[in-house]
C-alpha cells in the first residue's frame, strides 16, 4: 500500500471526488492549511453547480465535473472568466477520476461512487477511500482490481484509518480480533419504541460527528457500523468472525487490533475527520491537520459498552449479510440507500429502515438473486435489482 511519489518537493496532485461534501470540506481545510503541499487538479460534485464552482476556485482546480447535468449551468456561470475546464454527467466524473494525479480522494456518498472510484483503480492510482459503499457493493471485485492494476487504498474512514495505522504494514492475518468502535449515535440510550418513532431532525443530530445526511442516518441506526465491518473485511482481508464492534460514546478510540499474545494496539484521535484526511493526504509523510491529539487528562474517562442488537437491528442484519457473503452485502447496501432516502424524504419511519432492508434481502434470497457477483457489472446488477425491490416495498 505505498502510493507513488513523483518528486518529494513537487506538490502532490489530487483529485477530489465528492469535493462539496462533508469529507470534501475537511480535505479543503487540510489542503488550504498546508500551502504548497498539494495541487488540486480536478473536483467532482453531485448536483450543486454553484457550490462546486466555489470549491474549484478556492482550491485552484483545473477541471470541475458535475454528476447531474442540471447543475451544469450554475457550474459554468460560477466559473465564467476563469480558466477551469467544466463538464457534466457520468463520463465527466470518470474523466476526473482518471485525471493524472498522485492521489484520488473517493468521497462521493453511496454506491454511485463505485464507478469513478473503479476508474481511478484502473489507472493504478493511490486512493484515499471514504466512500465505504464502494467496498460494500463490490468489495471482492474492487480488491481484485486494486491488486491487478497496482492501485493502493488508503482507508479514510476513521475506524479503518486507525486500524491501518495500528497495523503499520503488519500482515492482518496475525490479528486475532479487529474492533471498530461506534459512538452509539443519537439514540444510544433511547428505547426501541422511541427510536422507531424519532423525527428526521433527531436522527440527523449526531452527538460526536458532523457529517453528510446519509451517513448521519446510518450512524443513528448503526447500519454505518455494519457497512464498516464489511468494509474492514475487504480492506484487511479479515474473516467476519474476527470482527467486533464496541460502543464507545466519546469517539476517541476508533479501532483496535488484538494479537494471539493478548497485545492490543489502538488508534486514538479526536473526532474530527481532518486527522484521517491529513494522514491519507500526506501518507507516508505527516502534516498538521489542525486537530490536536486527544488530551487524556482533560477527557479523564473513556467508556465502552456492548452493542444492543435488539434496539439496533440494522447492525444485526448487516452482520448476517457479511457472514452470508455472496450478493448479500451488495443488496443490503442498495436497500439501505433506498430506505435512508425514503426516511429523509419523510416517506417512512425510522423503525421501517431495517425492516425494508431485511425484507429486500429475504425476497432476493428466496428468488436466488444473491449469487456472488464476479465483477463490478454483476455487483451493480444486484445493486439495481435490490434498489427496485426496496422501492417496490415502499410503494
Ligand atoms: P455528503 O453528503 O456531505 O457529500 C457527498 C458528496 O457526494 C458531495 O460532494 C455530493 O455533491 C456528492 N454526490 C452526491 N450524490 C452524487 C452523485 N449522484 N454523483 C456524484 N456525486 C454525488 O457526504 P459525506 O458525509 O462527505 O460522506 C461521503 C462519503 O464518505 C460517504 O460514503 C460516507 O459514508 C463516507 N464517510 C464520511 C464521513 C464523514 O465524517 N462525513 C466519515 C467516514 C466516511
Ligand atoms: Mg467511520
Amino acid at each position: 500500500m505505498t502510493p507513488s511519489h513523483r518528486n518529494e518537493r513537487a506538490p502532490k496532485r489530487l483529485v477530489l471526488l465528492g469535493a462539496t461534501g462533508s469529507i470534501g470540506k475537511s480535505c479543503a481545510r487540510v489542503i488550504l492549511d498546508n500551502p504548497g503541499k498539494f495541487s488540486v487538479e480536478a473536483v467532482v460534485g453531485g448536483r450543486d453547480g454553484a457550490a462546486l464552482a466555489c470549491t474549484a476556485l478556492e482550491l485552484g482546480a483545473k477541471f470541475a465535473a458535475i454528476a447531474d447535468p442540471a447543475g451544469y449551468a450554475d457550474l459554468k456561470a460560477g466559473l465564467a472568466g476563469h480558466n477551469v475546464e467544466v463538464a457534466s454527467g457520468p463520463e465527466a466524473m470518470e474523466a476526473a477520476a482518471r485525471w493524472p494525479a498522485d492521489l484520488v480522494v473517493s468521497a462521493i456518498v453511496g454506491a454511485v461512487g463505485l464507478r469513478p472510484t473503479y476508474a481511478a483503480i484502473e489507472e493504478g492510482r493511490a486512493i484515499a477511500l471514504a466512500n465505504k459503499e464502494t467496498l460494500v457493493c463490490a468489495g471482492t471485485a474492487v480488491m481484485r482490481a486494486v491488486a491487478r492494476h497496482g492501485a493502493a487504498l488508503l482507508p479514510l474512514d476513521s475506524e479503518h484509518n486507525a486500524i491501518f495505522q495500528a497495523l503499520g504494514g503488519r500482515d492482518p492475518s496475525e490479528v486475532t480480533c479487529m474492533t471498530v468502535t461506534a459512538s452509539g449515535g443519537p439514540f444510544r440510550e433511547w428505547s426501541a419504541e422511541r427510536i422507531a418513532k424519532c423525527t428526521r431532525a433527531e436522527a440527523l443530530a449526531h452527538p460526536k460527528w458532523s457529517m453528510g445526511p446519509k451517513i448521519s442516518i446510518d450512524s443513528a441506526s448503526l447500519m454505518n457500523k455494519g457497512l464498516e465491518l464489511i468494509e474492514a473485511h475487504h480492506l484487511f482481508a479479515i474473516p467476519p468472525e474476527k470482527l467486533a464492534v464496541v460502543v464507545h460514546p466519546q469517539s476517541i478510540v476508533h479501532g483496535l487490533i488484538a494479537f494471539a499474545d493478548g497485545s492490543t494496539l489502538a488508534g486514538l484521535a479526536n473526532p474530527d475527520m481532518r486527522t484521517a484526511v491529513a494522514h491519507c493526504l500526506a501518507y507516508p509523510d505527516r502534516l498538521p491537520s489542525g486537530v490536536p491529539a486527544p488530551d487524556l487528562i482533560a477527557l479523564s474517562k473513556l467508556t465502552f459498552e456492548p452493542v444492543d442488537y435488539d434496539r439496533f437491528p440494522a447492525l444485526r442484519i448487516a452482520r448476517e449479510a457479511l457472514a452470508e457473503g455472496a450478493g448479500a452485502p451488495t443488496a443490503l447496501n442498495a436497500a439501505n440507500e433506498v430506505a435512508v432516502a425514503a426516511f429523509l424524504d419523510g416517506k417512512i419511519t425510522f423503525g421501517q429502515l431495517a425492516e425494508i432492508v431485511a425484507r429486500t434481502l429475504d425476497a432476493m434470497r428466496a428468488k436466488g438473486e444473491l449469487e456472488t457477483p464476479g465483477d463490478v457489472a454483476a455487483a451493480l446488477a444486484i445493486h439495481h435489482a435490490a434498489r427496485d425491490r426496496a422501492a417496490a416495498l415502499l410503494a
